[in-house]
């Protein structure tokens, strides 16, 4: 490990990893450390992730996709469902990766470009110069050292403390955090190309209850419910270990995984003199759907590109990084995140009957396109009062 970088990147993610490939790819010297004995493990995901959005940065690879998705269905309290079939996504509607390879195979692709990558290295706090972050100190494999960058990104996730400990406000309210928790399960009946979700406020109060196929019998069931839903005898576990001896009795649970995603609106701001904050560390995560993978990316991607710019200017201060926050806000992305949080904050108001009504409204739609946008856009055609009570919601939220 060297004592300088142009960039030191924390956290070993899908975003870390890309915010370093994409640094060392431009020829930047990138430093990137990760708390972790190991690239990857523990999973705390669910897996999904949209074809085009994934081919956007690495091709596809049969070594890290379980599963190719070619619907979904969702199913309201009620027991109504209805299936988004594949046609409607123009066949590329998705895939269940294997983040144990995947996430692994970004880092590697990082180290090939030049990345310097290392395991169990804690960044314990940053170092600031002059009210400018220049670098962290790190504690690697037992020993503590200095590393100094012009920029450092911080990529530490939803448990991120690296902004905090830089004077960012990175609070996310209770109700804001989903409680998760998810099994690896096998030897159960389920279509293998079928994505399941359950709505309803038995089954997964201001949440959902997912399953994503892992292969022919053999899927991640998981479930989030919202922090404030959560308490002794209901919380998230409860709920599934409820779902799971209901509809899958005699199936094996292979792995258990816990976790937090944060579906709060994104960080207020997600640069600092000398820092940038990407992926979960950023609060990017669809607040509607939790996925953040792509959203991690999609910001380390952009956050270098930005960066480029300022080392090549020599001025790494808070206004020359500020590129990065204005251009992912209004980014696709960024858009995307802004409407499913009005819409999020709708959805989570929804009675059980509400929620049946929608569902058998939405399950006689014929939609040209699979995408949340267009699933909203036609349930305000056929509920208008939908378009007046989300209205009402946005300007309440100001
Ligand atoms: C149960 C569950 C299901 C999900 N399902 C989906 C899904 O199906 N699809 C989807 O798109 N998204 C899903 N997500 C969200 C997705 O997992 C995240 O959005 C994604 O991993 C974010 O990537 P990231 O690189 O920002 O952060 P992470 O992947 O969390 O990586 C951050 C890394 O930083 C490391 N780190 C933290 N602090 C330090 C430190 N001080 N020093 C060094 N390293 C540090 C951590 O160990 C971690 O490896 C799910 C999340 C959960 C919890």
């Amino acid at each position: 490990m060297k004592q300088n970088y142009d960039l030191l990147v924390i956290g070993g993610g899908p975003g870390g990893a890309v915010a370093a490939r994409t640094a060392a790819e431009k020829g930047f010297s990138v430093c990137m450390v990760e708390k972790r004995p190991a690239i990857g493990v523990p999973i705390r995901c669910a897996e999904g992730i949209g074809k085009d959005v994934l081919s956007e940065f690495i091709t596809p690879d049969s070594k890290f996709i379980s599963a190719e998705i070619k619907r979904a269905r969702l199913v309201a309290p009620d027991s109504t469902s209805m299936m988004l079939e594949s046609e409607m996504a123009g066949s590329k509607v998705g895939y269940i990766l294997d983040r144990k390879v995947f996430d692994r195979e970004l880092a590697w692709q990082a180290a090939d470009a030049g990345a310097d990558v290392f395991v169990k290295t804690r960044a314990s706090a940053p170092i600031i110069v002059g009210g400018e972050v220049k670098g962290a100190t790190l504690e690697h494999c037992g020993t503590r050292r200095e590393v100094h960058a012009d920029i450092v990104i911080a990529a530490d996730g939803v448990e991120s403390k690296f902004s905090r400990w830089c004077g960012m406000n990175t609070t996310v309210p209770v109700r804001e955090i989903m409680s998760s928790v998810q099994y690896l399960m096998t030897d159960i009946d389920i279509d293998p190309h079928t994505t399941v979700f359950f709505l309803g406020n038995e089954v997964a109060p201001q949440g959902y209850l997912w399953i994503f196929p892992k292969g022919e019998r053999s899927a991640n069931v998981g479930i989030g419910i919202s922090g404030k839903k959560s308490g002794a005898g209901h919380r998230a576990r409860d709920y599934l270990d409820r779902f799971v001896s209901a509809t899958f009795p005699e199936g094996k649970t292979i792995e258990c995984v816990v976790g937090g995603v944060s579906v709060c609106k994104p960080l207020e701001c997600t640069v600092a003199d000398g820092l940038m904050v990407i992926g979960d560390a950023a609060r990017v995560v669809d607040p509607l759907t939790g996925g953040g993978i792509y959203n991690a990316m999609f910001t380390g991607k952009l956050a270098v590109e930005v960066a480029e710019k300022a080392i090549e200017a020599g001025n790494f201060s808070k206004s020359a990084l500020m590129d990065y926050d204005t251009r992912w806000r209004e980014s696709f992305m960024g858009k995307a995140i802004a409407r499913n949080y009005q819409i999020k904050e709708y959805f989570v108001t929804l009675s059980d009957e509400k929620l049946n009504a929608l569902i058998q409204s939405a399950s006689k739609m014929n939609l040209s396109e699979f995408s949340t946008l267009a699933l909203i856009k036609e349930l305000i055609r056929r509920n208008p009062k939908l378009l007046t009570e989300l209205a009402a919601l946005r300007a309440s939220l100001g």
